[in-house]
């Protein structure tokens, strides 16, 4: 069994995601850091949407070259966002697109990169209540066939009881507790959309 990627349709669905999900990020944001989360992402996601209609569709070209999109992804998350997300998302997306191969990829290494490339900047590790602690997950269920809305919902729901140590949420120190970590629940919606986006082709 072979699962392709229906690009378009990942993109789109997280774009879509993060624009009906604004408010809420904004809201996680507000009890452990400044209430931008969802500005922020928003932010990325109207860019990445206007230079895909200007530069791929414009052109008759449907969204299929992944390194193509991935290095787009990198470059408008870095240069359009303020806050600490936009670089953390661009080194995952940028990573991703250099280990990409289109011939031959396996989508949980790809993923395992760019939780990586997260890891090298933040210097965060899974359980530090952070974007991480879903991304970092992510490829071990993808590799057991495991990757369903409820065992992602299950790993920001799990960043909760955790303790913040890096970025704006480890201000409020012990008080951080009792939150779920905004970085996690959109690095939910991007996986989430990626779901959407599998499709199985049997053979
Ligand atoms: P800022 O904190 O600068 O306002 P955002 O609100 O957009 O930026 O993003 C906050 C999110 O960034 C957090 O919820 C967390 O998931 C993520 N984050 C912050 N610092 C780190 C880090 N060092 N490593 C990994 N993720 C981090
Ligand atoms: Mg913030």
């Amino acid at each position: 069994m072979k699962k392709t990627i229906d690009l378009d349709q990942w993109m789109t669905s997280f774009i879509q995601e993060i624009e009906d999900q604004t408010q809420y990020l904004n809201g996680l944001d507000t009890a452990i850091g400044d209430g931008d989360h969802g500005d922020n992402m928003n932010i990325g996601v109207t860019k990445l949407d206007e230079y895909i209609d200007m530069h791929i569709k414009s052109s008759k070209r449907t969204l299929e070259d992944a390194k193509e999109l991935f290095s787009i992804m990198s470059v408008v998350f870095l240069s359009n966002i303020e806050g600490a997300s936009g670089p953390l998302y661009a080194a995952a997306f940028k990573r991703m697109a250099e280990v990409w191969n289109e011939e031959d990829y396996s989508l949980s290494q790809i993923v395992e990169a760019g939780a990586e490339a997260i890891a090298a900047l933040g210097e965060a590790k899974f359980g530090d209540k952070t974007m991480l602690d879903v991304w970092a997950k992510i490829p071990e269920l993808i590799e057991s066939d495991e990757l369903t809305n409820e065992k992602i919902d299950q790993l920001v729901a799990d960043t909760e009881n955790r303790l913040a140590v890096w970025g704006r949420a480890s201000y409020f120190g012990p008080r951080s507790i009792g939150h779920i970590d905004p970085g996690a629940q959109s690095s939910a919606y991007f996986f989430k959309a990626l779901i959407r986006g599998l499709e199985t082709i049997t053979g």
